[in-house]
């Protein structure tokens, strides 16, 4: 079966909107969130763009922050600073990457972890770690939820996790292994947990070998076809993080873009598995959106 991240992110927009409605329609003030952006990847720019419509979907308020390439770390410290005792701003996030002379460590350190609806700051990844109330980063989370709102329960389960990342890996891995009392709010996926996670990464022996003894795998690498039929057993819950470019001549746009799977000989033996697009990516800006009502929620209190 599909794990449809699209069709589950539209739900959960609708259920943020309305959630936003009622408390507006009770005389609250929206939710706000400030988008710090610097320079002018286009990437970024793009990012930056699609989450801006998917507040405004929402009923979420943004105030963008443009800066110029060249600014000093001083100067974006100073703007963290500003937006972390703004009482307008309920959350915010810095748009990675940064340019080079800027050390994203500085800069995400000096987040307000109350306000780091990217949960990303060092702060929130500790309270995560210890099964504080947190804000857990997006892709994990929208991986959380993509699990729970398909009835995948993950206790006593054995999930590989494929990938290290500060952003993706480590969180996940964190997240399905901790006992299930992390109560976060607006969060139907708290009693997800209870697994027994193994973590693999570029210098791991046998991945295949690790991956046949898996209920669940999660791969987050960004490698074309890194995880193969013959390496998967059926029955499995695979969820694919990745996403390449890969070439592709009959494409209009000369590439197309896939996950880390090799779905097509992958999909016949799994019980579940997303897919690129439509899979995690749909979820990951739905996170956001959660996470900043959460921030909102205990904010606004
Ligand atoms: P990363 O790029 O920082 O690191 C990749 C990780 O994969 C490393 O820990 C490395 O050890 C591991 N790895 C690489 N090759 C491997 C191999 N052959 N065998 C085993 N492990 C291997 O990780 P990231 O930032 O988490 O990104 C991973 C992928 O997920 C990328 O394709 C990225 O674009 C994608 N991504 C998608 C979303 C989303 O919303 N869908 C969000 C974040 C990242």
């Amino acid at each position: 079966m599909i794990l449809d991240g699209k069709k589950i992110a539209s739900e959960i927009r609708s259920e943020l909107r309305e959630q936003i409605a009622s408390r507006v329609a009770q005389g609250k003030r929206a939710p706000r969130l400030g988008i710090v952006i610097v320079g002018h990847n286009p990437a970024s720019e793009t990012y930056v763009a699609n989450k801006i419509k998917a507040c405004a979907e929402v009923g979420i308020e943004v105030e963008r922050v443009a800066l110029e390439a060249d600014i000093t770390e001083e100067q974006l410290l100073a703007e963290v600073e500003r937006l972390n005792h703004d009482e307008q701003i309920d959350g915010f996030i810095v748009q990675l990457p940064l340019p080079d002379h800027i050390t994203e460590t500085t800069i995400l350190s000096a987040i307000d972890y109350r306000k780091d609806v990217d949960g990303l700051t060092p702060a929130n990844v500790g309270r995560t770690v210890q099964g504080l109330p947190s804000l857990v980063s997006a892709t994990p989370r929208g991986i959380r939820e993509l699990l729970a709102r398909n009835g995948i329960q993950t206790a006593g389960k054995h999930v590989v996790v494929i990938g290290r990342s500060n952003i993706v890996g480590k969180p996940i891995a964190m997240l399905l292994m901790q006992r299930p009392y992390l109560s976060l709010p607006g969060m139907s996926a708290s009693s997800l947990g209870d697994a027994t996670v193994t973590i693999c990464h570029s210098k791991t022996r046998d991945l295949a070998a690790i991956c046949r003894t898996a209920d669940i795998i999660i791969v987050a690498a960004g490698c074309p076809k890194l995880l193969t039929a013959d390496m998967v057993r059926e029955g499995v819950v695979v969820i694919d993080v990745g996403i390449n470019r890969v070439e592709d001549p009959a494409s209009p746009r000369g590439y197309r873009l896939t996950g880390d799977v090799d779905f097509e000989h992958v999909a016949p033996k799994a019980a579940y598995i997303t897919p690129v697009p439509g899979g995690v990516g749909p979820m990951t800006i739905a996170s956001l959106l959660q996470n900043t009502l959460q921030a909102y929620n205990e904010h606004t209190r």
